[in-house]
């Protein structure tokens, strides 16, 4: 199955970062832009009250000047900024109102007004609460204007305004810019983060593509990461000793069945080759008997592979669950060199007991038995006459260790990490006569492995070898 576009992590990704960045750049530019507003608002203030002082200062401060001529001079030098200038003359009294407007020319009678008590409430200011205000009358024009109601002797008000049309196309002007460079920054921070987000998912894909390839038939492929050093290199190095971890059991499966069909192959090939030479022609007893015989040996030799098979199956199918018995190893290590005592004379060896511990561990009885049988027995085929084994168990830091030493042929060290291996045998030819199925040991290793128990051997060619196997002690 194909990931939808959508629904891609780099899509959620990106998408929630052009969301941040989104919302980020529109509450900068909601700053920037109030920033921008009130600081033209507050030149314009400025502006106003300088020319409301400069009209007031033109009549008080040329005698005889009236407010005609001092509006006319002050409109002459603030020519540039457009201002709208007039002297709104109040009543002593409240009630009063308006008594007179001296107005300067391009207002037209009857604008630019507000109502009685906006004047009053001017009068009555000082100079670090000054008045402004804002009207829009369509005589003075599509803008609204803003004014000052600065107050002088009289009960007089000088108002100047001015148009806030150049303030407006400013802010117009700013918003445009804003828009378009916010919208470009988005446009392109998305691009850029999405490319980036999309590099650092690539191996992502990579492991989806090779995890497709897969299939137990092409373990070979592996995931190339580079130098990464972050979570995804994590996950692909995870990923590719998975699958080494997969190619090593199925490669052991395989060699495992190869090495079944031969093991069974040969006793059978045997058999029916036997049996053929017997049926060619009249035999006498004797010969029917002798190849009978041996026809036996290699049926109970096949019986034997297909038992210890089935065995090792059976732990192999088991469940990893605890064991809640609480059994004596002591006790069992003594039954099992019993049971081998008769096969160690046989050989010619001594068969001794160093020192057992009484110890108890979780497990079952006759699967631990069968392991230690197996070691002992291991001992004594591998041990030319004239030899020792030597079993002992001992109880140490919550252990109990098993050791088994023998003074047999040893095994080679490049055999020692293999000998727990299915069907797997020290060169066939070594020690001819005590040669086994190479199943042994690995009947050994699953039921320590089950029983929580570790195995280490200790080998030297031809002087002898130690088999230790450390259980926890059962509580
Ligand atoms: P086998 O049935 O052939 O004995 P095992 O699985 O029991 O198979 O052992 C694997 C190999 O390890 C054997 O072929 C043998 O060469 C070697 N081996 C096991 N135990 C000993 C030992 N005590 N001394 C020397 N070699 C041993």
């Amino acid at each position: 199955m194909k990931t939808k576009k959508f629904r891609s992590l780099s899509f959620k990704l990106t998408l929630w970062y052009i969301v941040i960045l989104g919302g980020i750049v529109i509450l900068a530019g909601i700053f920037q832009y109030q920033g921008f507003k009130d600081s033209l608002l507050e030149e314009l203030d400025v502006k106003l009250l300088e020319i409301a002082d400069e009209t007031y200062e033109t009549w008080y401060g040329e005698r005889g000047v009236s407010w005609e001529d001092a509006i006319q001079k002050t409109n002459n030098r603030f020519q540039s900024d457009k201002p709208l200038i007039q002297l709104v003359q109040l009543g002593e009294k409240r009630e009063k109102g308006v008594q007179k407007v001296i107005r300067d020319p391009q207002i037209p009678e009857g604008s630019f007004l507000f109502e009685d008590k906006v004047y009053y409430r001017a009068d009555r200011s000082d100079i670090d609460s000054l008045v402004y205000e804002t009207i829009t009358e369509k005589n003075l024009g599509s803008y609204p204007i803003r004014a000052i109601l600065f107050p002088v002797r009289g009960p007089n008000i000088v108002q100047v305004g001015i148009s806030l049309e150049n303030t407006e196309i400013d802010l117009r002007r700013l918003l445009i810019i804003m828009i378009l460079a916010g919208g470009g920054l988005l446009l392109l921070a998305s691009l850029g983060g999405n490319f980036i987000i999309r590099k650092a998912l690539h191996p992502v894909k990579s492991v989806v593509q090779t995890a497709r390839d897969i299939s137990a038939d092409d373990l070979s492929l592996r995931i190339e990461a580079g130098q990464r050093h972050d979570e995804i290199g994590e996950l692909v190095d995870t990923f590719n000793d998975m699958i080494s971890r997969l190619e090593k059991s199925v490669k052991k499966i395989k060699q495992f069945s190869g090495d079944v069909s031969h093991e069974l192959r040969t006793p059978l090939t045997i058999i029916r080759g036997e049996i053929e030479v017997l049926l060619r022609k009249e035999r006498d007893k004797d010969e029917y008997q002798k190849i009978l015989k041996s026809t036996l040996e290699e049926a109970a030799y096949l019986e034997r592979i297909i038992d210890d098979l089935l065995f090792l199956s059976r732990i192999d199918a088991r469940e990893k669950k605890e064991f809640d018995k609480q059994v004596p190893l002591d006790e069992i290590v003594l039954k099992a060199v019993e049971s081998k005592e008769l096969a160690a004379k046989n050989n010619g060896l001594t068969l001794e007991i160093k020192k057992v511990e009484p110890v108890q561990i979780k497990g079952e009885e006759i699967l631990l038995e069968r392991m230690v049988t197996n070691v002992i027995d291991n001992a004594i085929r591998y041990t030319p006459p004239g030899g020792k084994v030597e079993v002992g168990l001992e109880k140490k830091g919550g252990q109990a260790i098993l050791r088994v030493k023998d003074t047999g042929i040893g095994i080679p060290e490049e055999s020692l990490p293999l000998i727990f291996d299915r069907f797997y045998v020290v060169d066939k030819s070594r020690f001819k006569e005590a040669g086994g199925l190479g199943l042994g040991l690995s009947i050994v290793k699953q039921l320590a492995d089950c029983h929580g128990g570790v195995i280490e051997v200790h080998s030297e060619v031809n002087r002898g070898t130690i088999f230790s196997i450390r259980f926890p002690e059962a509580q």
